[in-house]
């Protein structure tokens, strides 16, 4: 096996497969996934839809294709879907929905816990007129920058929707640590919601893919597109294994990775104080003066830590003993020694 990966807090993308993770990848049962005739894609497919209370699910080799087909397959060329300005589909796909799509993204202030306010959603709902593009979607994201939607919030837009006929998407990525981090059968917190994307490759620790999760018939046409965008792909059971492995072994232990990241940032808090720093489930957002993090980050890259801007997130490459490395860091900072 390569050597331990270093202490890197800049995302959770960086986990490495597990030793176990790895054997069931090799063992996996594969076919044409393009046919249809692979039997591990097909479990994981319906293994996500089952977790997240769906009829089907669609494996993707992305979280922004997987939120890109959630789109095409809710709106049509000339359609528009409403999202807030900070979120992920917006601000970090690359536009793709309009690029490939001919979608228009209708942008709402979003509050740091993902919220975007009701009267805000209903204020740019188009009046059917054929001067305007026709509103279709609305999409959420849980967690927003670890941040999970509060509990009572996405039944509230889902009434919102059902009342103008508009369809409700959720970027999902981590809607699990959500669920953990709540105490909720993800099912639930999945429910108002017509499809949801969820990403393997986060704090679930498999290496590739997405999960795109709906009704069947939005399932089917999300499977066209995605044959269209290049991502069907053919013996992906190899891949599709690693995320049951991660369904199955690495879902409750997001726990840990949630009293890590309370543990940093405690000891960011003592030293800094609070008002510099905010977290929730896997992230820890700070808010020092710049000169301040960057003497911070030096003393840390000397001890092997890795980071980068100042959102540190945990994940399961990271344990006690690297939070341990991480906080005597944090404890010894001063800003002469940087010099
Ligand atoms: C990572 C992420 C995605 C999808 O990202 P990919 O890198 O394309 O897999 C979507 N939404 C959020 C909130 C994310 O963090």
């Amino acid at each position: 096996m390569a050597d331990a990966p270093a202490v890197d807090l800049r995302s959770d993308t960086v986990t490495l497969p597990s030793p176990g993770m790895r054997a069931a990848m090799a063992s996996a049962a594969v076919g044409d996934d393009v046919k249809g005739e692979d039997a591990t894609v097909r479990a994981l497919e319906q293994q996500v839809a089952q977790h997240l209370g769906k009829q089907a699910g669609l494996f993707a080799p992305s979280g922004t294709q997987s939120n890109l087909l959630g789109l095409f397959a809710h709106c049509e060329r000339g359609d528009e879907y409403i999202v807030g300005d900070q979120a992920h589909t917006y601000q970090y796909e690359g536009g793709g929905a309009a690029v490939l799509g001919s979608i228009q993204p209708q942008p709402v202030a979003m509050s740091r816990d993902g919220t975007l306010s009701l009267s805000a959603i209903e204020a740019v709902i188009k009046p059917e007129d054929f001067h305007f593009a026709k509103t279709r979607v609305v999409c959420l994201e849980n967690t927003h920058g670890g941040v999970p939607l509060p509990l009572d919030y996405a039944p509230q837009v889902r009434d919102l929707c059902q009342q103008h006929g508009l369809s409700l998407h959720l970027d999902g990525a981590r809607l699990l640590n959500a669920a953990v981090a709540q105490g909720y059968p993800a099912a639930q917190l999945a429910e108002p919601f017509d499809s949801i994307s969820l990403c393997l490759s986060k704090g679930l620790g498999a290496p590739v893919g997405s999960v795109l999760v709906g009704d069947e018939s939005f399932i089917q046409r999300a499977r066209r597109w995605r044959k269209v965008l290049g991502g069907g792909m053919r013996q992906a059971g190899i891949i599709a294994a690693a995320g049951i492995y991660a369904l199955e072994h690495h879902v409750q232990r997001l726990a840990e990775d949630h009293r890590r990241t309370a543990e940093i940032a405690q000891t960011l808090a003592e030293k800094f104080g609070g008002e510099y720093v905010r977290y929730a489930t896997n992230m820890v957002h700070l808010s020092l003066d710049t000169h301040i993090y960057q003497a911070l980050c030096e003393q840390l890259t000397q001890r092997g830590i890795v980071v980068g801007r100042p959102r540190w997130v945990v994940h399961r490459d990271i344990d006690d003993e690297g939070v341990a490395q991480i906080c005597q860091v944090i404890r010894a900072f001063s800003l002469q020694s940087a010099d």
